[in-house]
């Protein structure tokens, strides 16, 4: 992988500018109590995987969105898109009108847990950026990335790091090599803040608080160790989602998906996220095949995707 500094320095001031933004999936999260502010702390190791959305920008009168992909009728055109908020807060930051059609071309599942929207945000950041010749550094883009959404960051910086606070204060996480993944994808998305609230009501079932009682999130070193090793087994073994029960409890049918994939051999398995895509972990890249034939099979998802990983965050492609 490229340094992250070399996505600002591709900075030109061309016409049209097209930028690739991959998904994650959170190897591990762990889910504190809920704060005074409304966030949950968290502990998030994100990990970068190669389904991408890609966002092109060039001039226009007016600020515009345009969305293509299987699931684009999902995505909003007007001022509540993520990316249309990229170009309005940078156009602020530097007094320039953001008079900018962003087409978004959409590879990552809508509402699916993969922070797709949070890609989006990033990449017209880095879009807007080029094509307004504002030539923002890293940590400036990073500072805007925070102000729109907690998985903003981690889109612009890409590869493995654990996001603390509410999941934007990012260190990157050394990895030993490639990582195989199979997605499957659900029929229609799940609301993050549902899952996060039925998280909370499910701690309070169980006789605690949803936020006093929480032990504080904390990265998991057995989970660290795997990746700075590359040992694809023991990664699968140490996968966790403290979101995963309210995921299934919103959608119990997530259970027989993650079966299916177990059953078909796979390392690890897990919901991705707030859901509903479940992420499983193959030994390698024809395992990942066969996997994701026996997910298709099993009628248990819409859709079962392959993607290697860890892979950079947002980059300028023209
Ligand atoms: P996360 O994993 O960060 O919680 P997610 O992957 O579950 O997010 P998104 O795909 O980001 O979910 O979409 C969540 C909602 O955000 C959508 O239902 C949609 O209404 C809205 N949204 C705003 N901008 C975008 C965008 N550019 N792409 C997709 N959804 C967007």
């Amino acid at each position: 992988m490229s340094s992250p500094e070399s996505v600002a320095s591709v900075a030109s001031v061309d016409s049209v500018v097209r930028v690739r933004v991959p998904a994650k999936v959170n190897v591990q999260l762990a889910v504190g109590g809920r704060r005074a502010d409304g966030f949950h702390g968290l502990a998030s190791v994100f990990f970068a995987v190669g389904l991408y959305d890609e966002v092109t920008a060039v001039p226009s009168d007016r600020l515009r969105i345009t969305v293509e992909g299987a699931d684009a009728a999902h995505v909003p055109t007007d001022d509540s898109n993520l990316a249309a908020k990229a170009a309005r807060l940078l156009g602020a930051r530097h007094g320039i009108e953001p008079n900018v059609h962003l087409h978004i071309v959409k590879g990552i599942p809508v509402a699916g847990g993969m922070a797709g929207g949070s890609a989006d945000a990033a990449a017209a950041l880095v879009a807007c950026d080029a094509l307004w010749g504002t030539g923002s550094s890293r940590a400036e883009l990073v500072e805007l990335a925070a102000e729109l959404g907690s998985d903003v960051p981690f889109s612009l910086l890409g590869g493995v790091a654990l996001g603390e606070g509410r999941g934007e204060l990012l260190t990157p996480v050394p990895v030993a090599g490639t990582f195989h993944w199979v997605f499957a994808v659900a029929d229609g998305g799940l609301s993050t803040p549902a899952v996060y609230g039925e998280c909370d009501r499910l701690r309070e079932l169980g006789g605690g608080s949803a936020d006093s009682d929480v032990p504080a999130p904390a990265a998991d070193p057995v989970l660290l160790a795997a990746l700075r090793s590359g040992d694809v087994t023991a990664l699968g073994a140490a996968l966790s989602n403290d979101l995963q029960d309210a995921a299934l409890s919103l959608r119990p049918g997530l259970a027989d998906t993650l079966r299916a994939g177990t059953d078909a051999g796979a390392i690890g398995a897990l919901v991705s996220g707030s859901g509903p895509t479940c992420a499983f972990l193959a030994k390698d890249a024809a395992a990942a095949r066969t996997l994701a034939e026996a997910l298709e099979s099993s009628g248990s998802c819409q859709a079962a995707r392959l993607a290697e990983g860890p892979v950079l965050g947002a980059t300028a492609v023209n």
